[in-house]
């Protein structure tokens, strides 16, 4: 039994040596990800409740990566984060974004915002606001057409410093949304005092919402809460029309989620809307 024991363990601590020398791999390929231009956008629909009109898009970072395939962001923004490439990804996020809003509203969809997600390093980088400020006006955007996503924890994290960061975000006229909200531990009255936009619920409450009651009081205190204090109220991780019509009723904003519509290239983004739009 000894043996065997033994032999588990060789093959665990094997199998963990592989792991680390595929992510040195991954890193060493993320590295050079940027200058080759592997790194692409998709873009899913925020809908107003029930079922739109289109509001905007949130912008998905993909890996287009040449021999794995397209590679989803949780298995690289962890590792650009723990190493700080997450800044020169991020501020290339933020550029790509900006540029394909300003084709948008070149295109007459003047109505939509376009919202990139900000990881917790960025949010703390004492350049982020001048990045911003800088990209903006490099594509000639107005700042009410951008919405900066940060999640609960990351804004919760240092209160003091966030506040500062998102007073000065939100004076220049960004929109701030408030992501993975009810799985941080947001003080009642800080949340009070912070110039956010809007409320996005996590995915994790609306998966059940309709038939865990534990989950539907959760996200109804949530709309209950962002009606309160005036913020919009979006639910992430729409997949049903009873979750649509649930959310619907409870007062929710805005609906996102494969429902409605996936995350896609522009180019289908554009697409889908006119079909969206047709009478
Ligand atoms: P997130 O910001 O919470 O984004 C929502 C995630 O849920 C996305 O996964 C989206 O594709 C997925 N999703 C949307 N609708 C549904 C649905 O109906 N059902 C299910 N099961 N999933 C749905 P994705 O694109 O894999 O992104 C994962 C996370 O990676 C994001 O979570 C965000 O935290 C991070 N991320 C993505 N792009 C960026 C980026 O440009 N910068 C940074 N810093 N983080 C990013
Ligand atoms: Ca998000
Ligand atoms: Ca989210
Ligand atoms: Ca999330």
């Amino acid at each position: 039994a000894k043996a065997q024991g033994r032999d588990v363990y060789c093959f665990f601590e094997n199998s963990m040596n592989v792991n680390a020398h595929d992510q040195l791999q991954l890193l060493q390929d993320l590295r050079h990800a940027l200058a080759q231009g592997e790194l692409v956008l998709h873009y899913q629909p925020k809908f107003q409740a029930p079922a739109g009109p289109v509001l905007g898009a949130e912008a998905l970072l993909r890996w287009n990566h040449p021999t794995r395939g397209l590679i989803s962001p949780d298995r690289f923004i962890p590792l650009a984060e723990k190493t700080g490439l997450i800044i020169p990804i991020g501020e290339w996020v933020l550029d790509e974004a900006c540029r394909q809003m300003r084709e948008w509203v070149d295109a007459g969809h003047d109505e939509w915002t376009i919202a990139v997600n900000l990881s917790p390093l960025q949010f703390s980088h004492d350049r982020l606001v001048r990045m911003v400020t800088e990209t903006l006006l490099r594509h000639g955007l107005e700042p009410h057409y951008l919405t900066l996503e940060i999640t609960e924890s990351t804004a919760m994290r240092d209160v003091e410093s966030s506040l500062a960061i998102l007073s000065e975000l939100h004076a220049m006229g960004v929109r701030i949304s408030i992501d993975d909200f009810g799985t941080g531990y947001s003080s009642l009255l800080y949340l009070k005092r912070l110039p956010a936009t809007e409320l996005k619920i996590d995915r994790g409450f609306i998966r059940d919402l309709t038939h865990d009651t534990e989950d539907a009081a959760i996200v109804s205190a949530i709309v209950a809460l962002g009606r309160s204090l005036k913020l919009g109220i979006v639910a992430e991780g729409v997949e049903t029309s009873e979750q649509q019509e649930f959310l619907t009723k409870l007062g929710c904003d805005s609906l996102q989620g494969y429902l409605l519509g996936r995350p896609v290239p522009a180019e289908k983004f554009v697409e889908a809307d006119k079909l969206l739009s047709r009478p």
